[in-house]
């Protein structure tokens, strides 16, 4: 309601061709959408449809499966910033409009839970609010799957894009845990471990938090992961 308040004051200028109203409208979502080339996250090979190859796929068995909306780049990437850098909630409403389309021909078993990569707690603070939480319970409500923020917890509070790629995989693979409620059983009511999770993240850079998180996941039980992004880093090309 607020945002629709603040909305008639100060109008949405679509991040993609800059008409009024929407902070991203409807034509450029399919646009968005027509333009997905799916390439594997980790190889960078061609894929039918979606984002994790064959050979990839054998050797990062953590993952069932690996889906992404667009390299980071252009309207998405304006999009995606201002949801998270400036605290542009309404930018979350396009944003799991295009992850749910993403997920159309994909057959997602009824019993999977969407599970955020928790975010950094300083970051939530600074930001006033937890823009994968947000964006999972708008994807919730999209694809009909319920939302479970309890597994995974973030230990530390390192900002990791400070740091560089191999310092990065070393401080991820501390940064996330398993709740200790589930890890060690405990006499509050523990969350049940779910069979199928989607795995939900804004971006894929190096992949390690994400991969992090599945094998946590895949060591407690759950039998698929299908990790889903909304952008991936594009690879530099020397
Ligand atoms: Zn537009
Ligand atoms: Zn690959």
């Amino acid at each position: 309601m607020v945002d629709n308040l603040l909305g008639a004051i100060s109008p949405h200028i679509c991040k993609g061709c800059g008409a009024i109203g929407l902070p991203f409208c409807r034509c450029c979502i399919s646009d968005v959408i027509k333009r997905n080339h799916p390439i594997c996250l980790y190889c960078g090979a061609p894929c039918l449809d979606n984002n994790l190859c064959k050979s990839c796929c054998k050797k990062h068995k953590c993952f069932d499966d690996l889906l992404a909306v667009a390299e980071r780049s252009g309207a998405l990437k304006r999009l995606v910033g201002d949801y998270k850098y400036n605290s542009e909630v309404e930018c979350c409403r396009p944003l799991a409009d295009i992850l749910s389309n993403r997920l159309q021909n994909v057959s997602i078993p009824q019993t999977a839970v969407i599970l955020p990569v928790p975010t950094i707690p300083s970051h939530v603070r600074s930001r006033g609010f937890d823009h994968t939480l947000y964006l999972a319970r708008q994807l919730s409500s999209r694809i009909n799957r319920p939302v479970n923020n309890k597994i995974l917890i973030r230990t530390d509070n390192m900002a990791q894009h400070m740091q560089n790629a191999s310092n990065r995989r070393k401080l991820i693979r501390k940064s996330l845990a398993i709740s200790p409620r589930l890890a060690t059983g405990s006499l509050l009511p523990v969350p049940a471990t779910p069979d199928h999770v989607i795995l939900l993240d804004d971006i894929w850079t190096t992949g390690s938090t994400m991969e992090t998180a599945a094998k946590l996941l895949k060591g407690i039980g759950v039998k698929s992961v299908l990790g889903l992004v909304v952008l991936y880093q594009p690879k530099r090309v020397n």
